[in-house]
């Protein structure tokens, strides 16, 4: 039964009235439904002393009066109530960037919908080739094109010809415009491919930024943006010799909720941040994978995961570590870490004595979130490092009560808004919000990081005097 069914026999129902929803059409149009309808909740509201006796009739145009233009009758000759179409007030703003204004009915009691969402026509978005299809290609990227407005996929790149042949058919990829990661280097004679985005393991992600410069397109790079600091400077330096962007792929800041606590602590929402809390852990299980070979990964949960508890505090406080500690272990004898850390717990100084306290686990249940301490509250975020569900919670002390309140804001898929800020930066000529220049000071403080766990001692790092000193401006709301 669908819902308007079930609503209305529930409500006529309880008036005492069992009218079925062909009966109730039939009798009436529209217009007589709705006032029936109504008089029978009335009816149901006001029950107790005085309440009108089930079964009295209820205002309405008498069904022999229904006007025969008020029904549509289908071709079977099913008779339903027709209303005349109308296209309500709305403002159509000529320019394709402009939402489209609707007619407003929500009260301002309720969270506001919109606006209308203003996608590029497909022919004017930027066409990316997507290198390396695996898990997080497949699984998250390709999917989040649907989502994107000034982004789309136009070639792939992958050592697997049936991989090529399934993905590209599935996505609408010509077949001319899938490569081998031979034929990489190819995508310079294709006009279609604006951007390259990489997404393979860590250690390839230098080598094919490098090719990919040569090509003359502007480049998206996943985290971590490789496997050394001095991997990362020769790829800043190769993207600026050839004239294209670069931009690593730190989703978080292009996250709505994760953006929101950035724009709470950038305003000193209940006072100064004093110290954060951060932890993002998972469980593996297969010690072939490249996560598990220190020369392709670089290292274990620190590069993989705990970065994003790193990039995520220097992103929310907008200055960067002075001092650094750090502190790993592996399990004996377990397979998965035999070449790359399980664990890293550490903490990160940061001007004014603010501490960054975090842990990064690759043998635990998954566990992804970060507390933002300050002087009269605190903002946290569960999931906070999670594709999806994040949750924010506040709390803050008011006269004796303590204020705990849950944040809910709409979702909108970080990938999309991720790649969709890269596509606004080149079609608009702009400086990426977290360029190569923001994945290589991660190298720098991950570099601190093992060696202070190395030497068991705290290691200082240089002072950066201002804010976001490594990134662009800010992304727009989308
Ligand atoms: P994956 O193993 O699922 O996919 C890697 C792809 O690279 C596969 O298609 C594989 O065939 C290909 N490849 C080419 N040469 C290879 C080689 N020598 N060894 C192994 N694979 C090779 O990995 P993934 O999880 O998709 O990760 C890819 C990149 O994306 C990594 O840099 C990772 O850190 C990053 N990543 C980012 C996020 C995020 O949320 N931003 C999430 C997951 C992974």
């Amino acid at each position: 039964m669908s819902f308007t069914n079930e609503l209305l026999s529930t409500v006529l129902h309880h008036a005492g009235r069992e009218v079925s929803r062909k009966e109730f059409l039939s009798l009436a149009g529209r217009g007589l439904a709705v006032s029936v309808a109504a008089g029978a909740l009335g009816s149901c509201q006001s029950e107790g002393p005085g309440a009108k006796a089930a079964g009295t009739p209820t205002t309405g145009t008498p069904a022999s009066e229904v006007d025969a233009a008020t029904t549509f009758t289908s071709p079977e000759g099913t008779k339903v109530a027709s209303s005349e179409a109308v296209s309500p007030p709305a403002k159509v703003p000529a320019e394709v960037s402009k939402p489209i204004e609707l007619e407003a009915w929500k009260s301002d009691v309720d969270p506001q919908s919109g606006p209308v969402p203003t996608p590029l026509p497909p022919d004017q978005r930027v066409g990316y080739a997507i290198v390396g299809l695996g898990h997080l290609s497949l699984e998250e990227i390709l999917p989040a094109f649907g989502e994107c407005k000034k982004s789309k996929p136009v070639a792939l790149v992958s050592g697997s010809p049936e991989k090529l042949k399934k993905v590209a058919a599935q996505y609408g990829i010509k077949p001319e415009s899938c490569y081998s990661y031979q034929d990489y280097d190819k995508l310079k004679d294709n006009p279609e491919v604006k951007a390259i985005y990489i997404v393979l393991p860590n250690s390839m992600h230098a080598e094919y930024v490098l090719r990919g410069a040569k090509t003359g397109k502007h480049i998206l790079c996943e985290k971590p943006m490789a496997v050394s600091a001095k991997e990362c400077e020769l790829m800043v330096d190769a993207c600026k010799k050839a004239g294209v962007k670069l931009m690593i792929a730190y989703r978080i800041q292009y996250e709505p909720y994760n953006r929101l606590v950035h724009d709470m602590v950038r305003a000193g929402k209940f006072g100064k941040p004093k110290y954060i809390q951060a932890q993002n852990s998972q469980s593996s299980a297969n010690p072939d994978h490249w996560r598990h070979k220190k020369a392709l990964a670089g290292g274990g949960a620190l590069p993989d995961i705990g970065l994003y508890c790193l990039n995520t505090s220097r992103f929310l406080l907008g200055t960067e570590p002075t001092e650094v500690f750090a502190y790993t272990y592996s399990t004996p004898g377990n397979p998965l870490f035999k070449e790359v850390e399980e664990t890293m717990s550490f903490q990160l100084r940061f001007p004014e004595g603010v501490i960054v306290d975090s842990i990064t686990h690759y043998n635990t249940h998954d566990s992804r979130f970060y507390r933002v301490n300050t002087e009269r509250g605190w903002i946290h975020l569960d999931n906070a490092y999670a594709y999806t569900g994040q949750r924010l919670q506040t709390s803050q002390a008011e006269g004796k009560a303590k204020m705990q309140n849950q944040i809910t804001i709409p979702a909108q898929n970080q990938f999309a808004t991720e790649m969709d800020h890269f596509s606004e930066c080149i079609l608009e000529d702009k400086r990426p919000r977290t360029p190569g220049e923001e994945g290589l000071q991660d190298h720098r403080i991950m570099e601190a990081l093992y060696q202070s766990a190395r030497e068991g001692r705290p290691v200082k790092l240089p002072a950066v005097q201002g804010t976001d000193v490594f990134r662009g401006p800010e992304p727009k709301q989308t």
